[in-house]
C-alpha cells in the first residue's frame, strides 16, 4: 500500500515537473517570437513632485503574450535572463523609449527638465556592450543624454563593483544621471552610497505600504531620507498610492513620488493625454 502511494506521490511529482518544464519551454518559446514579432512595449508611468508637478516617467517594460494575455515583467524578465534575451529585450526598450521621448521632446510635450528613468538588471549591466547600447540608443534617437536617468539595484553594485562604477562613471560622462532602485532591499555596503556617483536613491515601495501604521517602516524611510539629503542625493519614494502617503512623505522631507496616486504605468497614447491635461488635474 505505501509502496503503491510513494508511486503515486512519485507519478505526482513527475506530472507536476513536466507541466512545470513544458510551461517553461513554452514561455521561452514565446519570449523568441515575441522578439521576433514585436511584442514588447514600453509603458510611461509619471513621476511628480509635492506639488504635484511631473518631472519625469519610469520606463516599464510590458508584454501581452499571444496564448497567456499579460504577464508581468517579474515572470519574464528573471526566464529573459536565463535565456540570454534580456540583452536583446533590454535594446528594445532603450530604443522605443528613447524615440519616443525625442519626439514629444521635439513636439513640446515632453519639457527639458523631465527625465526618462530606465530599468537596467544586474545582468545587463554587466553586459560588456551596456553603455555602447545605451549611446546608440541615443544617436538614433537624437535624445539628450541630460534628458536620461538610468535604474540600477543595488545588486548591480555587488557583483562586480569595479566594473560597475567604471560603467556608471561612463554613462555620468555622458550626462545621463544614475538612481538606485528599490533602494533598501538588498545587501550592499552604505559604503557606495559616498564612493559611487550616484544621483538619487528610490525607496522601495514595501517600506512605503505601511508607513503610516508600522513604525519600524517609518523609522526605515525617514533614515533614508536623512542620510539621502545628507550626502546630497535626491529621493524619490514609490508605491504612493494614497494621500496619507503623499502627505506623511512630504512631511518626513521627501518631495519626489512615484505610485497610482499620481498616474499608473500607461501606454504612449494615454501618457500623452496625461501630460497634456495634467495641469488642469488637481492631484492634490
Ligand atoms: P520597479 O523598477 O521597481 O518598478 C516599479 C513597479 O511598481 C512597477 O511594476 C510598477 O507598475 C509598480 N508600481 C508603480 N506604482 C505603484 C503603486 O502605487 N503601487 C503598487 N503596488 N505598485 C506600483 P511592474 O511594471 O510590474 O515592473 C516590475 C519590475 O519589473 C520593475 O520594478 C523592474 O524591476 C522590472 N522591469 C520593468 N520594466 C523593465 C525593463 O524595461 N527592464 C528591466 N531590466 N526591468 C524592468
Ligand atoms: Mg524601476
Ligand atoms: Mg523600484
Ligand atoms: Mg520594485
Amino acid at each position: 500500500k505505501a509502496k503503491e502511494q510513494g508511486r503515486n506521490t512519485f507519478a505526482f511529482f513527475q506530472d507536476d515537473m513536466k507541466s512545470l518544464s513544458d510551461a517553461r519551454l513554452q514561455m521561452e518559446k514565446s519570449l523568441h517570437r515575441a522578439l521576433k514579432e514585436d511584442e514588447f512595449e514600453v509603458y510611461y508611468q509619471p513621476q511628480n513632485n509635492d506639488k504635484g508637478e511631473i518631472i519625469g516617467a519610469e520606463v516599464l517594460l510590458r508584454w501581452q503574450d499571444q496564448e497567456r494575455g499579460f504577464i508581468s515583467p517579474m515572470e519574464f524578465i528573471p526566464v529573459a535572463e536565463e535565456i540570454g534575451l534580456i540583452h536583446d529585450i533590454g535594446r528594445i526598450v532603450l530604443q522605443k523609449s528613447t524615440q519616443q521621448v525625442a519626439l514629444w521632446r521635439r513636439q513640446g510635450l515632453w519639457k527639458d527638465t523631465w527625465k526618462v528613468s530606465i530599468n537596467v538588471s544586474p545582468m545587463q549591466f554587466a553586459h560588456a556592450k551596456l553603455v555602447e547600447y545605451v549611446v546608440a540608443a541615443l544617436d538614433a534617437s537624437g535624445l539628450s543624454p541630460d534628458l536620461v536617468d538610468i535604474e540600477i539595484t543595488e545588486t548591480t553594485l555587488m557583483s562586480d563593483l569595479d566594473g560597475a562604477l567604471a560603467k556608471m562613471e561612463r554613462l555620468k560622462d555622458l550626462g545621463i544621471s544614475l538612481s538606485v532602485d528599490d533602494f533598501g532591499t538588498g545587501y550592499s555596503s552604505l559604503k557606495y552610497l559616498k564612493d559611487l556617483p550616484i544621483d538619487r536613491l528610490k525607496i522601495d515601495q514595501s517600506f512605503v505600504r505601511d508607513l503610516i501604521h508600522d513604525k519600524d517602516d517609518y523609522a526605515i524611510v525617514l533614515a533614508v531620507i536623512a542620510m539621502a539629503s545628507a550626502l546630497s542625493l535626491n529621493v524619490l519614494a514609490e508605491g504612493v498610492e494614497t494621500e496619507e502617503h503623499f502627505k506623511q512623505l512630504k512631511l518626513m522631507g521627501c518631495y519626489t513620488y512615484q505610485g497610482y496616486l499620481f498616474g499608473r504605468p500607461m501606454c504612449a497614447d494615454d501618457f500623452k493625454s496625461y501630460c497634456e491635461s495634467h495641469s488642469a488635474i488637481e492631484i492634490i
